[in-house]
């Protein structure tokens, strides 16, 4: 993570998308930018509790960061079977970096995992790009 810069929040807008809001680029947007998911550090175990809850990053089976707040721009950020970022580990650290250059007005994007995937967004049907072509 070190040679590589957060994203200015000037170049993100939050905005609607296929599934609720989601964040956008507003100008071009390097890759290896990134922004930090940011929040509150929880048990695993108690968010494993918080049914309903949104906005939980598990890091590991110890922790888990509880990212509700209006700040945590990243909580915008939707899945994508096809992402254009990726989520970065550093410690208890979650970073989303950008794997090619974005223009404005597209849509940031990365892949949730497959457990998160199998759980909470197959049952309703996945509305990313690439799974909304094929419906
Ligand atoms: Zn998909």
């Amino acid at each position: 993570m070190r040679r590589t810069k957060p994203i200015p929040k000037k170049l993100l807008r939050v905005k609607r998308s296929k599934s609720g809001l989601g964040l956008f680029a507003d100008d071009t947007i390097a890759p290896g930018m990134y922004i930090e998911y940011t929040g509150t550090l929880i048990s695993t175990k108690k968010a494993n509790t918080m049914h309903g809850a949104r906005y939980l990053f598990e890091i590991n089976k110890v922790w888990t960061i509880n990212g509700s707040s209006r700040n945590n721009l990243a909580r915008y950020i939707n899945h994508s079977c096809t992402p254009n970022c990726e989520s970065v580990l550093d410690g208890t650290h979650v970073y989303i970096k950008t794997l090619q250059e974005l223009h404005q007005s597209e849509e940031l994007v990365y892949d949730y995992g497959e457990e998160y995937f199998e759980e909470f967004i197959q049952p309703n049907g996945c509305n990313c790009a690439k799974c909304f072509q094929r419906k």
